[in-house]
C-alpha cells in the first residue's frame, strides 16, 4: 500500500493546510461509481438515473462527544457505522439503499490517514449495502468531528412501510437480539476498550459495527407481512411509543419474550434494561396483522437475522405497557434522547 509516489501525493494533516481539491480528487479516484451513477464524487453535483419506484431519502449525523468519540473508535469503524445507521433508516421503510452522500466537518488536527480510513470504511460493502457514495462536502471544525450521511433508496413495487400503519391486534416482532450495543458502550464507559472474551467483544463489535437490516426490511415490504416499522435507534422504550404514537394505538410487551443479551450480566448490566432502554441496536420493530403472523414465522428465511414476537398492539392512544400473566403496568421512556436523557452523554465518564 505505501509507495513513496502515493505517500508523496497524499496530504498530510487534513485541515491545517486544506487542500480540498486534492482531497476530493482522492476521494473521488476511490470511490467505485455504479451503473445508475452517471456523474459521482467531482463536479458540482452527482447525477443519477432514476428508478420507476419512490425515493426514499433519510439522513443521520455523529457528533464527536455526543455519538461517538475518536479514542473509542477506530475511523474505519466509524465510516461503516455512519453509513449503516442510515441504511437502517431506509430498511426500516422497507427501501433498497442505492446511493449516499457524506458531509465532514474535522478539526484541523486529523491526520488524512485518519480521512483516508474513513473512508475505507464508508465504502465498505459489508455497511454500505450495495448503496455508492456519490458526493459530499468538507468542512473544518473548531470543536469536534460531525459526519452527516444522507441516503437515498428506492421502495420495493411503489410502497413503503411507515410507522403509522399499525392496528389494535397486530403482533409486535423485532429481529435480531436487543441490548448488545449498549452493553458495550457499558464496557467502553467502564474502559474495556478491547474485549476479554468472546462475550465482550460481541458486545464492542455490536456497539462499533451494528448491521443494517436492509435484506430483512426488503423482505418484510416484497411479502407485505408488516404494515408498521421503525428501526430501534433510541431503545424500545423510547421508539415504541413513536410507532404507537404514529399509529393511533398502545403496545403491550412481554418482557419474558423480548430477545435479550444475556452476558451483559457479567459486567453488571440488566440485560432487560439495556434492551429496553440501552438503543443503537439498529433492530427492526414492526407490526404485523395477527392472521398473517403464521404464515410469516413459518416462511422466514434461516439466512436472515432471526424474527422474536414482543407483543401486540391494543387499543390506546400511544402508551406502552409491560404486560404479564393478565397484569399491565407503564413503561416508562428511558431510552436515549438527545435533549432530555444521558446513555450517551455529550461528556462521556472517563476511564476508571
Ligand atoms: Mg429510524
Amino acid at each position: 500500500m505505501k509507495s513513496p509516489g502515493r505517500a508523496a501525493r497524499e496530504p498530510q494533516v487534513m485541515t491545517r493546510s486544506m487542500d480540498e481539491d486534492r482531497i476530493t480528487g482522492w476521494l473521488g479516484a476511490r470511490t467505485p461509481g455504479g451503473s445508475r451513477v452517471l456523474v459521482g464524487i467531482g463536479d458540482d453535483a452527482a447525477v443519477l438515473r432514476p428508478s420507476r419506484e419512490h425515493t426514499v431519502v433519510t439522513t443521520d449525523m455523529l457528533v464527536e462527544g455526543v455519538d461517538f468519540r475518536r479514542d473509542w473508535t477506530t475511523p474505519r469503524a466509524l465510516g461503516r457505522k455512519a453509513v449503516a445507521v442510515n441504511m437502517s433508516d431506509l430498511a426500516a421503510m422497507g427501501a433498497r439503499p442505492l446511493f449516499f452522500t457524506v458531509a465532514l466537518a474535522l478539526p484541523p488536527d486529523i491526520p488524512f490517514r485518519w480521512v483516508r480510513e474513513l473512508h475505507r470504511g464508508l465504502i465498505d460493502p459489508a455497511s454500505a449495502r450495495g448503496a455508492h457514495l456519490v458526493g459530499g462536502d468538507l468542512s473544518r471544525s473548531e470543536a469536534g468531528g460531525v459526519i452527516s450521511i444522507t441516503a437515498i433508496g428506492e421502495s420495493i413495487g411503489r410502497r413503503v412501510i411507515r410507522r403509522s400503519g399499525g392496528r389494535a391486534g397486530d403482533l409486535l416482532y423485532v429481529t435480531g437480539t436487543l441490548g448488545r450495543s449498549a452493553a458495550g458502550l457499558a464496557l467502553l464507559r467502564a474502559g474495556r476498550l478491547r474485549g476479554r472474551t468472546a462475550a465482550e467483544r460481541e458486545a464492542l463489535r455490536a456497539h462499533h459495527l451494528p448491521e443494517a437490516r436492509c435484506a430483512e426490511g426488503v423482505y418484510l415490504a416484497i411479502h407485505g407481512f408488516a404494515r408498521a416499522m421503525m428501526d430501534l435507534s433510541d431503545g424500545l422504550s423510547t421508539d415504541l411509543p413513536r410507532l404507537c404514537a404514529a399509529s393511533g394505538v398502545d403496545a403491550e410487551i412481554d418482557p419474558g419474550l423480548v430477545p435479550l443479551f444475556p452476558a451483559a450480566r457479567r459486567w453488571g448490566c440488566d440485560p432487560l434494561a439495556l434492551a429496553l432502554d440501552g438503543g443503537e441496536d439498529y433492530e427492526l420493530l414492526f407490526a404485523v396483522p395477527k392472521a398473517r403472523a403464521p404464515r410469516l414465522e413459518k416462511i422466514w428465511p434461516p439466512r436472515l437475522a432471526p424474527i422474536t414476537r414482543i407483543g401486540r398492539l391494543v387499543a390506546g392512544s400511544g402508551k406502552v405497557w409491560l404486560a404479564k400473566d393478565g397484569s399491565r403496568r407503564p413503561l416508562p421512556r428511558g431510552g436515549y434522547d438527545h435533549f432530555l436523557s444521558s446513555v450517551r452523554p455529550p461528556t462521556a465518564p472517563s476511564v476508571p
